[in-house]
């Protein structure tokens, strides 16, 4: 069960408070929290990122295989006890409107970033992921040298094999916001 949903829980999360403030500065939309242990990881969704719908399978140190395995996914998401689960929701004009839905995800993959600058303030370590992978170089390193901006990075939640519409469910948050929205995730891995 979710411990907290900002949207409609404000307060007792046992999170800073501060942190709470600056999600929301972030520009996320919800929020929840699932324990890792609760978390389904499986190769059916790695078996989706390989048919490289997105075009990004294979192209940054964000998506597969440089994320290695399912398995070693989830080892790493083991080894932290929370995992908390945002949405960032964006207003189409139009079912399918691809390029309202394009600039949704790009603008969601600058909160995810804001959402990693915050967690810097109140943990040294943590792990962020968020829908689709990174973007922040206009070509990825990958696979010829390290990864340019370590602090900025943040891998794909689907390429770890997670089903994100199960994760928003677990966590508490809504997957589907309305007709002419559009929502995407993200997640922030703490102890
Ligand atoms: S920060 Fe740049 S080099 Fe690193 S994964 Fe993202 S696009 Fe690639």
């Amino acid at each position: 069960m979710p411990s907290l949903s900002f949207v409609v829980e404000e307060g007792g999360t046992g999170m800073p408070t501060p942190f709470e403030a600056q999600l929301r500065e972030a520009g996320v939309y919800e929020y929840g929290e699932v324990s890792p242990g609760d978390i389904e990881f499986t190769q059916e969704v790695r078996e989706l990122c390989k048919a490289n719908k997105c075009g990004l399978y294979g192209k940054t140190w964000a998506c597969p295989p440089a994320v290695g395995t399912v398995e070693e996914c989830r080892l790493r998401c083991l080894c932290y006890k929370t995992m908390l689960v945002f949405s960032g929701k964006y207003d189409i004009a139009r079912p399918f409107d691809y390029k309202a839905m394009h600039s949704g995800m790009v603008d969601f993959r600058r909160v995810a970033r804001n959402v990693g600058a915050a967690a810097r303030d109140h943990w040294s370590d943590f792990l962020l992921l968020a829908n689709e992978g990174c973007d922040t170089c206009e070509v990825c390193t990958y696979p010829d040298s390290p990864c340019r901006f370590p602090e900025k990075f943040h891998a794909a939640l689907e390429g770890y094999g997670i089903y994100v519409f199960k994760l928003a469910r677990q966590a508490g948050l809504r997957y589907d916001n309305g007709d002419l929205t559009i929502t995407f995730f993200g997640a922030l891995l703490h102890n």
